[in-house]
C-alpha cells in the first residue's frame, strides 16, 4: 500500500518537489534564523558500562559478579533521553556486539522523536536479535518525548501512580548463613524472590522460612524436567506461602507446561519460554502469566503493547529485569500501576548506580513525577 502510494507520488512529481522545496526552506531558513541542521535532528551517543553485584549472582545454570551494559543518550533540540542496554553474557549480547548495533542507527532521517511508531520500527529492521540494544534506543525515546511533552510515561499512558504492587527482592542461592543474613538485609521488602532448580530447593526454602513468613516468589529458570516433580514441588511450595512460580519447566516442554499450569493450585509464569509479542498468544493456555522485561521485548514501546494484549487475554503479568541502573528500572516502572506483580530489584542489586529514580518505598515501587522514564538524576558524559 506505502509503496503503491509512493510509486504514485514519486510518478506525479510530488515527492521530488516537496523535497526540492524543503530543502531550499532549510538552507533559508539556516541562513537567518540560525536553525542549523544539526539542531533539528536526534543525535544518538553511547557508552559502555560495567555494573558491579554487590553479591556474587548465582542462578541454577551460573554464577557471575558484574554486567554489562551499554548507557544510551540521544539528543533533540537541546533535551537529552537517556537508555540502557542491559546484557547478561547468557542471553547472547554484548557491548560489542550493541555498538555494532548501536552504530547503524541513524535518527537523522526522522523529523522527530514524535515519531515514535516509524523510528522504533526501522531500528528493530536493523537486525533480528539485539533486543537489549532496541530497547536502549527505545527508551531514550521515551524518556526525550516524555520530556519534551514534560510528563512521565504512566501519566501519558493514562496509569494511576498509587496502584504500582511492591516489588519482590531476590536472595541469591548461598549458603545458610549466607542466605540468613541476606533475608535479613532484605527487611524492607514485602515479598522475596528465590532462584530454585537445583539440588537443595528444599533446604533453601527451609532456611529462609527459619527467619521470615514473608510470600515469596519462586523462579525455576528451567531447572525441573519432569512435571509430576513440578507439581509435587508446587504443592509443597504452596504449603509454605509461595505466590507464583516462574518458568519451572524448559521452555521447550510445551504440552507439559499446560499440563502443569491446569494442575498447579500457585499461577505460573513465562519467563524463558516469551520474548517479544506474538509470544503472548503462543503463552495464552500454557501459563497463567508472563514476565514482560524490556531488554528481552525491545522497550517499552512494545512492553506496552504485550501488557494490553495480555490482560485482554486475561492473563497476569509481571513486570521482570536484569541486574541494570535505575534508568532501564525507572523506564519498567512506568508499566508497574498496571501489572500484579513486579520483580524489578535490579538497581538494588549494584554498587555503582549513575541513575536516580523510581524508588522503593517500605517496599512498594514510588514513582516519581519527573518527566519521560522518570529519572531524578542522569549520569551525563
Ligand atoms: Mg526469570
Amino acid at each position: 500500500m506505502k509503496h503503491n502510494r509512493r510509486q504514485f507520488l514519486t510518478r506525479s512529481g510530488i515527492i521530488g518537489g516537496t523535497a526540492l522545496t524543503l530543502g531550499l526552506n532549510t538552507n533559508l531558513y539556516s541562513k537567518n534564523f540560525n536553525i542549523t541542521k544539526k539542531n533539528a535532528n536526534m543525535k544518538l551517543s553511547f557508552k559502555p558500562y560495567t555494573l558491579e553485584l554487590k553479591h556474587v549472582f548465582t542462578i541454577a545454570t551460573s554464577s557471575r559478579s558484574t554486567t554489562p551494559v551499554m548507557l544510551t543518550q540521544i539528543e533533540y533540540d537541546g533535551v537529552i533521553g537517556y537508555g540502557e542496554a542491559s546484557m547478561p553474557p547468557y542471553l547472547g549480547e554484548s557491548q560489542e556486539s550493541a555498538s555494532a548495533f548501536l552504530s547503524k542507527v541513524n535518527l537523522s532521517q526522522f523529523k522527530d522523536p514524535f515519531e515514535i511508531e516509524s523510528i522504533l520500527e526501522y531500528v528493530d529492521g536493523i537486525a533480528e536479535k539485539n533486543t537489549a540494544a532496541k530497547a536502549a534506543v527505545d527508551i531514550a525515546l521515551h524518556d526525550l518525548i516524555g520530556k519534551l511533552l514534560g510528563k512521565p510515561w504512566y501519566k501519558i499512558w493514562g496509569f494511576k501512580k498509587d496502584t504500582t504492587p511492591s516489588t519482590s527482592f531476590t536472595i541469591g542461592i548461598d549458603t545458610d548463613e549466607v542466605v540468613k543474613q541476606k533475608v535479613k538485609e532484605a527487611e524492607v521488602y514485602n515479598i522475596l524472590k528465590v532462584k530454585l532448580g537445583r539440588e537443595n530447593d528444599k533446604d533453601m526454602i527451609n532456611t529462609i522460612r527459619s527467619v521470615t513468613d514473608k510470600p515469596i516468589i519462586v523462579d525455576v529458570n528451567q531447572g525441573w524436567k519432569e512435571k509430576e516433580f513440578a507439581l509435587e514441588m508446587i504443592n509443597w511450595l504452596n504449603e509454605r506461602n509461595v505466590k507464583l512460580i516462574e518458568q519451572p519447566m524448559p521452555k521447550e516442554q510445551i504440552d507439559d507446561m499446560a499440563w502443569l499450569t491446569e494442575h498447579s493450585p500457585l499461577p505460573t509464569f513465562a519467563d524463558e519460554s516469551l520474548q517479544r509479542l506474538p509470544d503472548v498468544i503462543k503463552a495464552h493456555g500454557v501459563y497463567t502469566g508472563i514476565n514482560i522485561k524490556l531488554m528481552k521485548c525491545t522497550g517499552l514501546r512494545e512492553a506496552h503493547k504485550m501488557l494490553t494484549l495480555a490482560k485482554s487475554l486475561g492473563m497476569q503479568i509481571m513486570l521482570g529485569c536484569m541486574t541494570e541502573t535505575s534508568c532501564a528500572i525507572s523506564a519498567a516502572s512506568q508499566l508497574a500501576p498496571e501489572v500484579e506483580w513486579a520483580d524489578l530489584d535490579g538497581n538494588l542489586l549494584i554498587s555503582n548506580d549513575p541513575f536516580e529514580g523510581t524508588k522503593i518505598i517500605n517496599g512498594k515501587i514510588e514513582l516519581t513525577e519527573d518527566p519521560g522514564i522518570g529519572l531524578s538524576k542522569a549520569a551525563s558524559y
